[in-house]
């Protein structure tokens, strides 16, 4: 049975939420399912990430992002400097596992989108994070597409919403991870901005910006978004213009993810930082007072879990300026 939304909305803590949710039965997705796969991280984080719906290993464990999809998203965000137990929460559109991992139909969205609403209501995020043509649809444009808003921020009801695409759209198409990595290096600069101006990205330091941190109103882009800023046009960097062919390929990757709304008002509050020198291995110049995600190092990029090729800058990386470095180039993504 599902509960109306305004009793959702009501519960006051994340367990007593995920316990409701989990008794759900508001879509025929439950019944082909091992059982509801409701969250992980922190629920006090201030940044969000929303994915699609749970995977085969995602059901098997009761965990979001578990699979190669999900290592490839706790690599990503060990690059930025956040770490998913302390850092985000992360959340799905839909909280059973549909089917062969086909694409959530809308109205399964639909159904699901209040017990994902009430998650929102209880972390009260500045920031989040849309993985995926799913969870942008699901949140901001049921029309959105991933090729075209992606590396845009959107800002509804006080929460910036910066769409990227889902990490399994970037282990079918790897020419995809030099956007995402560019669509994540500006939600580093928006946490810098709105929670933690010393907040420690091995691969992102803050003289590394591409845009003001503090940029200003963003222009205002046709269909009401707004936009801080478009994507940089550096080396492969392409936006919404890019060539028909590019982003076809683009959406047919995107589109094939496996298995997100309006969030209340948000004040953003400095996160707690860690005593001054608990900086990790990747932390360098002054300033830095908050400790990098444990197994941050910068030999990251030397890391290669799928045994891809090394890069054109060889094993010699690590002795490089973390901020000379792109993450998905050493095959550490
Ligand atoms: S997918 Fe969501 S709405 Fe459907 S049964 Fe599972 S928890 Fe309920």
């Amino acid at each position: 049975m599902a509960r109306p939304e305004a009793e959702l909305l009501r519960i006051a803590d994340m367990a007593a939420l995920e316990q409701v949710v989990k008794g759900c039965t508001a879509c025929r997705l439950r019944a082909g399912c091992r059982g509801v796969v409701f969250g992980d991280g922190n629920p006090a984080a201030r940044l969000m990430l929303i994915g699609e719906g749970p995977g085969a290993d995602e059901d098997r464990l009761g965990r979001p992002f578990v699979g190669r999809a999900g290592q490839l998203l706790d690599r990503i965000l060990a690059a930025c400097g956040f770490d998913r137990q302390r850092h985000v929460y992360i959340a799905n559109v839909v909280k059973c596992r549909p089917p062969g991992n086909r694409t959530p139909t809308p109205d399964e969205r639909a159904a699901c989108l209040p017990n994902l609403r009430a998650q929102m209501r209880l972390v009260n995020p500045v920031i989040v994070v849309l993985l995926g043509s799913t969870a942008l649809q699901a949140l901001i444009d049921p029309a959105a597409r991933i090729t075209r808003w992606r590396g845009q921020w959107i800002h509804r009801d006080g929460v910036w919403y910066m769409p990227t695409y889902h990490p399994a759209a970037l282990l079918r198409n790897p020419s995809l991870k030099r956007d995402c990595w560019h669509d994540f290096k500006k939600v580093i600069d928006k946490y810098r901005e709105l929670v933690d101006p010393y907040h420690v990205a091995p691969h992102h330091p803050p003289e590394a910006a591409e845009e003001p941190a503090g940029g200003g109103a963003p222009a205002a882009a046709p269909g009401g978004r707004a936009v801080a800023g478009e994507p940089a046009a550096g080396a492969g960097g392409r936006g919404p213009g890019a060539g028909a062919a590019v982003e076809a390929r683009a959406e047919a990757a995107a589109a094939a993810e496996p298995a997100g709304v309006e969030p209340a008002p948000a004040t953003p509050a400095p996160v707690e930082r860690a005593a001054p020198g608990a900086g990790g291995p990747g932390g360098t110049g002054p300033g830095e007072a908050n400790a990098a995600p444990p197994g941050v190092q910068l030999t990251l990029f030397d890391f290669d879990p799928d045994g891809g090729p090394v890069g054109r800058r060889g094993r010699h990386r690590g002795r490089r300026h973390a901020g000379d470095l792109q993450p998905w180039e050493g095959g550490a993504w």
